[in-house]
């Protein structure tokens, strides 16, 4: 049954459809071989449907979260989850996002049941860079760049400055602000500090890592290389 538990956790189906799947023969290792229930075939050697497993320590998606999705499970309404195939909706443990997006914001979004990824990119030695595109309600005063940048900014009902981040003022209502940490509503709430009101927010990279190419709704898993970039 190992074969069976590994797959469904896997998300390949409920542990009946493995079961289905073994019996038809979609199970093999690399020579072709159909593999039974109670196989010992190592993860990186079997094959379902002729495709590799995914890696036994995890895998990472990279998602273009469009506006209006909830980073959560279980909310009412429209769930980011929904946009990713069951395959990976029914892995265990689930596919947890890494840091969160408002609903009203688009844009990367990280996926992964990769413990190890996971704790490394939301540590906050990694400080990893998050880049966003801001619209504003009002013009750019001129000095938020300077109260962001200084490491001494701090926000309502918050014991700690936040850390410094950088601003690149586009046009008047337009800048892109670079995090190196992630609070709640952070970027909302730093121009709101300042008088001023976000209109729109997308967060087009993390790390080296943006959305080259993904339409909004649209994910892929991520390579190797694809992770490198983020740190
Ligand atoms: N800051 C925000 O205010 N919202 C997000 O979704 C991300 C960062």
């Amino acid at each position: 049954m190992r074969l069976v538990k590994l797959l469904a956790n896997l998300g390949y189906g409920s542990r009946k459809e493995v079961q289905t799947a073994i019996r038809h023969g979609w199970v093999t290792d690399k020579e072709g071989n159909r593999l039974k229930a109670d196989s010992k075939t190592p993860h990186e050697d079997i094959l379902f449907d002729d495709e590799p497993l995914d890696p036994a320590q995890g895998v990472v998606l990279l998602m273009h979260k469009p506006l209006g999705y909830t980073c959560s499970l279980k909310d009412q309404g429209r769930l980011v989850y929904d946009l990713l195939p069951d395959r990976f909706r029914m892995r265990k443990p689930v596919l947890s996002t890494i840091g969160r997006l408002d609903k009203e914001t688009s844009g990367a979004l990280l996926f992964t049941d990769d413990g190890t990824f996971l704790h490394r990119v939301i540590s906050p030695k990694s400080e990893v860079p998050k880049v966003y595109e801001v619209t504003l309600d009002r013009p750019l005063k001129g000095d938020e760049g300077a109260l962001f940048a200084s490491g001494e900014m701090m926000l309502e009902s918050e014991v700690k400055p936040l850390k410094p981040a950088e601003l690149e003022v586009l046009d008047d209502t337009h800048a892109r602000l670079i995090l190196h940490e992630g609070r709640y509503h952070q970027v909302r709430r730093m121009f709101a500090a300042v008088g001023n009101h976000v209109n729109e927010l997308q967060r087009s990279r993390i790390g080296g890592l943006g959305l080259d190419g993904l339409e909004e709704g649209g994910w892929r898993v991520l390579s190797e290389d694809d992770k490198a970039l983020i740190f």
